[in-house]
């Protein structure tokens, strides 16, 4: 069986792919559509989610003067975290049931959709907090109907949670990273304006690209869908299906497109060009990640950002963070490096759209987890990305804690193309701690 034989499904495995995806308006001036998209939707009063500093950013102004011309009223709660948590998410929910909106708007990055995201369903669907939780953390009930319209609106070109149905938070009590995923928290509709990049320090354009390259990355390499077990009913086949012909195709070019204009991007603010095109990448990452799933690199980074202790990149308001995208790709050459050989087609056909098959003439099936391992960190090198989980503040000491922060993430671990048990994770840090 080779990795992208489609009609190769194992025995008591699923036998087709579910494709979904939000509604997806992409181009410069985007903005501007949405308040009129708002009233095809039939919405008459709006909660608008954004943070403070978007807020005083022109885009703001924007998505206020196109939903007044609509003659939408909105209410604006502009307290947005930057890294949410569940104590964050209630507010934000508070503030939705007591504005009464008939829909949502969103305009910011993952922490403020997601926010947008936890408002609208705890408001839609009231409940104790931790019942719509993923388990084992909470009760990881279904949501039982849908939610009120979702316009979202990304500003930075990484973490595709305007057309994803997950939200992340830090849960305070139990210290860890955990998420509510349905489909049912999809955003109705996906407004895409690349200008918003244009305005985004190059530290965040770096480390937002870098999770953008991961996602398409690890939704290439993933376990296939074939190999997944089958659903109790095709109604709850997960949203982390498996690598599958539709996400592959945003993959492909979301790797080809992060391969030729990120270090671009992130070195000259003035190259639009550059910047609009990560933009793309970055949506067709989401919708391919949002089908297929991520795997072990986005699972060990729950861990090296939730214990982060004083590491303070530029570029970011607040510390000590290790930003999404620095925590994931900090641990992916490890992971490919490691992985290459349970998908090797798969992986030296990421690393040709990464650097060109020029670069890797030659190059055996065999040879494809090393040589994407070698590409990514060269990349990495190249946009000032931390060397390894060294970088940013670990040490060999930590590895068994990272570990235990990394085993519960069940739902991502058995999605990668081979068995990640506590040995495996314990030598994936190992080989993490430092690339150069
Ligand atoms: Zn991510």
């Amino acid at each position: 069986m080779t990795c992208g034989h489609l009609a190769a499904i194992s025995a008591g495995c699923d036998t087709a792919f579910t494709v979904d995806t939000s509604r997806v308006t992409f181009g410069a001036g985007a903005l501007a559509e949405v308040g009129d998209r708002a009233r095809a939707l039939g919405l008459r009063r709006v909660a608008v989610f954004t943070d403070p500093r978007l807020r005083a950013l022109p885009w703001f102004a924007e998505v206020a003067a196109s939903l007044a011309a609509a003659g939408i009223d909105a209410a604006v709660f502009d307290a947005v975290a930057i890294e949410p948590t569940d104590a964050s998410f209630e507010d934000a929910a508070r503030f939705a049931r007591d504005a009464r909106p008939d829909g949502y708007v969103s305009l910011g990055g993952g922490s403020v959709i997601d926010t947008c995201k936890a408002a609208n369903l705890y408001a839609t669907h009231p409940a104790p907090f931790r019942t719509y939780v993923n388990a084992p953390a909470g009760d990881g009930r279904a949501v039982p109907g849908p939610l009120a319209p979702h316009l979202a609106c990304p500003t930075t070109s990484g973490t595709g949670s305007e057309v994803t149905g997950i939200a992340i938070f830090d849960w305070l009590a139990l210290e860890a990273k955990t998420g509510i995923a349905s489909p049912r928290l999809r955003p109705t509709e996906a407004i895409v304006d690349p200008r918003t990049t244009h305005t985004l320090p190059r530290e965040v354009v770096a480390a937002s690209g870098m999770d953008v390259l991961c996602h398409a990355l690890e939704s290439f390499t993933a376990r296939p869908y074939t190999r997944r077990a089958a659903p109790p009913a095709p109604s709850a086949r997960p949203l982390s299906q498996g690598a599958n012909p539709w996400s592959d195709l945003g993959c492909r070019e979301a790797i080809r497109l992060a391969g030729r204009y990120l270090a671009r991007a992130v070195h000259d603010a003035s190259d639009t060009e550059a910047r609009e095109q990560i933009m793309w990448a970055a949506t067709l990452a989401g919708i391919a990640f949002g089908n297929a799933g991520v795997h072990a690199p986005h699972a060990m980074a729950y861990a090296v950002a939730g214990r982060v202790r004083d590491f303070a990149p530029g570029g970011y308001p607040t510390a000590p963070i290790v930003p999404h995208g620095m925590a994931v790709s900090v641990n992916a050459p490890a992971v490919f490096r490691a992985f290459g050989g349970f998908c090797a087609e798969r992986h030296l056909e990421a690393v040709q759209l990464l650097v060109g098959e020029g670069e890797t003439r030659g190059a055996a099936p065999g040879d494809g987890g090393e040589l994407l391992a070698r590409a990514v960190v060269e990349l990495s090198r190249a946009i000032g990305i931390p060397n390894g989980i060294g970088g940013v503040g670990y040490t060999a000491a930590d590895v068994a804690a990272l570990v235990a922060g990394t085993l519960p993430q069940q739902r991502l671990l058995a999605n990668a193309p081979c068995v990640v048990d506590e040995a495996c994770l314990t030598g994936l840090f190992q080989q993490a701690l430092t690339y150069w």
